[in-house]
Formats: C-alpha cells, sequence, structure tokens
C-alpha cells in the first residue's frame, strides 16, 4: 500500500482547505487541476505586465550577449571559468512562502550562512568559489520545452489571484501554493540552472577540470509535471535545464540522477519515453508520491532510460554507498551521458521531518564526490546540482556545505554535524534485495 505524505494541520489552515478538497477530489498522484484550479480562482483576474515584457526587463540587465542567442545570455571571461572549482547561483525565493509550510524562504538564506561561517563562500574562497548573480529568468520557449504553454500562462494569469488574496494554492497533494511573486522567482530559479549549464559548458571547452555548478534555488521542481505543479515544486527546474543543454549546446545524451527521498515524478514524466534522457532516482519506497516502482523503466522508445530504485525505510549510508557502486555507477558508464544533472534533495537525511531514511552529512559528501568523478571519468566533468528537498535547516545547510568540500576535493566536514548514537541498523536484507533486483531488471 502506497503511503502519500499528509500535511500537518498548520499547513493545512487558513484558505487552503476549500481548494485542497477540490484538487484531491480530482485526483492523487496527478491530479492535473490547472483547469478546474482557473475555474475556482475565476477568470476575471487582469493581466499583470506580460511574461515577455517582464523576461525583456530582466535581459537588460545582462552584460554580456551572444549573436545568435534569441535571448541575451551572461558570459563570464574565460579566466573567471578556468579559475572556478565552483559556480552557483541563488534564487531563494523570499516572496514565495507560506507560515509553517516546509518549503520555506529560509532555506537558501541557511544554506548561504553556512556557507559564509564554514568559509565556503566567495569572501573566503577568492576566484575558486564563485556566486553568478544578475542572470536571466527562464523565458517562456525555454519553459515550454518541458511544459504545457496553457500551465505556464495560466499560472502567470494566476499571480493577480494571488496579489489580491495573499496566497493561494495551485495544487493539493504537496500541497503546492503560490503568492504574487510564485511566477517570476520560479522563472528565476529555471533560469539559475540554464546560466549554470551555459557556463559549466563554456568552462568545459576550456579544459578538462571545469567547475562543478550548484542552483541553490527554490521553489523545487523535480515532482511538477508537464501539465501543472506538483509536490511544492512549480516548473521542473531540472527538466528544463536537461532540454537547454541539448537544444543550445548539442549535448544530446543527458543522465540525472536524483537522489531526494521523493521519486522525481515530474522529471520521469517529462523525459519517460525518451532514449537520450536517463533518468536514475534513489527514493524512500512507498514515500511521496508513490511513484517511482523498481519495475518502471520508461516506455516506447525510451524503455530502460529510466531507472527506479526504492529504498526501504531506515536506509541509509551503507545502502546509498552499494547503490552508487552497484547501479548508479554502471548504468552511467553504459550509458555514456554528455552531461550530468542531479536533483540534489537532502530531505534523505537522518534529521529531516518528511521522510524515513538515514543519510548522513557525510553520505552526502560521498556522494557528490563520486558523482563529481563519474562526471570527470563520462562527459568531460560536466555536471550541475539543483537543490530540490531537504526541510530541516541544519541538516539541509551543513550538507549542503559538505557537498561543496567534495565539489573541492577538500576532507569531509561530517564530523562536526553527524552523531552516530542518532542512527540504528540498516534493513541490510532488505537493501540488497532491492538493489539486486533493480540490477537485474536493467541487466547491470
Ligand atoms: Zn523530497
Amino acid at each position: 500500500m502506497e503511503k502519500l505524505w499528509v500535511p500537518s494541520l498548520p499547513i493545512l489552515g487558513g484558505r487552503m482547505l476549500p481548494l485542497l478538497r477540490h484538487c484531491c477530489a480530482v485526483g492523487s498522484h496527478h491530479p492535473l487541476t490547472w483547469r478546474s484550479i482557473f475555474q475556482t480562482l475565476g477568470r476575471e483576474q487582469k493581466q499583470i505586465r506580460s511574461w515577455s515584457a517582464q523576461c525583456s526587463a530582466y535581459n537588460e540587465g545582462a552584460s554580456v550577449s551572444e549573436k545568435d542567442n534569441p535571448h541575451k545570455k551572461l558570459a563570464l571571461p574565460d579566466k573567471s571559468l578556468l579559475d572556478a572549482r565552483i559556480l552557483y547561483c541563488t534564487s531563494p525565493a523570499l516572496g514565495h512562502n507560506k507560515e509553517a509550510h516546509p518549503e520555506s524562504n529560509k532555506r537558501v538564506p541557511a544554506i548561504v550562512d553556512a556557507l559564509e561561517k564554514l568559509e565556503l563562500s566567495p569572501k573566503h574562497r577568492g576566484s575558486q568559489v564563485l556566486e553568478i548573480q544578475n542572470f536571466n529568468p527562464a523565458c517562456l520557449d525555454d519553459v515550454a520545452r518541458v511544459h504545457s504553454r496553457s500551465y505556464i500562462t495560466g499560472l502567470e494569469k494566476a499571480m493577480s489571484k494571488a496579489s489580491e488574496e495573499g496566497l493561494i494554492f495551485i495544487e493539493g497533494t504537496g500541497p503546492t501554493y503560490a503568492t504574487e511573486t510564485t511566477f517570476q522567482e520560479s522563472l528565476l530559479s529555471a533560469g539559475a540552472g540554464i546560466t549554470l549549464v551555459d557556463s559549466v559548458v563554456a568552462a568545459s571547452k576550456l579544459g578538462p577540470n571545469p567547475p562543478l555548478g550548484f542552483a541553490l534555488v527554490r521553489p523545487p521542481g523535480h515532482h511538477a509535471v508537464p501539465q501543472g505543479p506538483m509536490g511544492f515544486c512549480v516548473f521542473g527546474n531540472i527538466a528544463v535545464a536537461a532540454r537547454h543543454a541539448q537544444h543550445q549546446h548539442g549535448l544530446k545524451r543527458v543522465m540525472i540522477i536524483d537522489f531526494d527521498v521523493h521519486h522525481g515524478n515530474g522529471t520521469s514524466d517529462a523525459f519517460y519515453d525518451d532514449p537520450d534522457i536517463f533518468f536514475l532516482s534513489t527514493h524512500q519506497f512507498g514515500s511521496y508520491p508513490g511513484t517511482g516502482k523498481i519495475n518502471q523503466v520508461g516506455q516506447g522508445d525510451g524503455e530502460g532510460a529510466t531507472l527506479n530504485l526504492p529504498l526501504p525505510g531506515g536506509a541509509g549510508d551503507y545502502a546509498m554507498r552499494c547503490a552508487f557502486d552497484e547501479v548508479i555507477a554502471p548504468s552511467a558508464q553504459r550509458f555514456k551521458p554528455d552531461i550530468i544533472l542531479v536533483s540534489a534533495g537532502y530531505d534523505a537525511h537522518a534529521l529531516d521531518p518528511l521522510a524515513g531514511l538515514q543519510f548522513t552529512t557525510g553520505t552526502f559528501y560521498m556522494l557528490a564526490s563520486s558523482i563529481k568523478q563519474l562526471a570527470k571519468e563520462l562527459c568531460g566533468g560536466r555536471c550541475i546540482f539543483f537543490l530540490e528537498g531537504g526541510y530541516n535547516l541544519q541538516s539541509l545547510s551543513s550538507s549542503v556545505a559538505d557537498t561543496f568540500c567534495a565539489f573541492l576535493d577538500e576532507p569531509s566536514l561530517a564530523a562536526q554535524f553527524d552523531d552516530p548514537a542518532m542512527l540504528f541498523e540498516e534493513p541490510t536484507r532488505k537493501i540488497k534485495e532491492a538493489i539486486e533486483k533493480a540490477k537485474g531488471i536493467h541487466s547491470l
């Protein structure tokens, strides 16, 4: 029996209940209630400043343009790209917030604070760690490579309702909320991923060791389905970046590794029949949204290009090390990607309130270090992480900081943060069974 995460009562408060009931009545995993949401919200909203005008306004702030690019893009000087070992963008979406909701506007600032305190920020690292600022939001065509245009324009129109009400609910299973800034802030988060793809690809043309990228963005993206928002997610940031890598840079084969504790159903849906995008998700068996079964392997031409490894509750560091060695690495070696993108959710941490796996800070360090090595072996080091979940601010921020340490080939800081006493024994027999089953299904 699949279990859906049931929001706690504080999250269910306020104006959201009637709409939530409405959404839940429509469907469970893929409610796709945009039409009904707009009916609920009314169609009389006045159009806010048009989306394309907003995009142009942002573009005017870009410092460097490319002639053959329909949108002006930021381009970093070669020297910056050669010196940097980490490139990152932040999109904290400070206006996209709901009190007591776990996907809060405190998340990215908490990470930025940890990077500062642990001396991993540009202030302490000079040219080694580079934050790209003033990047462009994604444009309609970028987002429409993944999402339907009716969803995108519908969300823009819903912003005036959000402005009037302060906050609206746009999907029920998460629940996923929107405020008046959600549309623009979500475009900016998707734009961060695009900017990092452009910069990492540019760096990879200059030398064999390009910097790793990290999009420290929210709202997260991997649950957002092509037709609408879902599970706290608005636009599929990583899916938009994957399509951009293909279309803009000719990187045909994209591998997406998703180690968020939840199945990346939105990313999966976007590419389920695509043989050129290998989507590999590890997640907790039975957790939200209930998809990502081990025998779901893609369809049509994409059969075999989706790999799901649901792990039993309590799985932790041991499980993930085995999963990397026996499933993730051999899958990547066989697929031979041109770029690796990572849905980096930190909610599999033992301290996270929304799930029941037992990753530690050290587990995330191991994953970052191993994936970095894989990218170096297979695709010229081209690799970008995208923030997904992670709802305990302490474990989220320390684990992202330790990810930065791994990117820099520096020792892990995990001993400062991990308390072995908080862990219990992993269900090793069930873990081995799951890994063997995935290996069998995928002939690894
Ligand atoms: Zn998650």
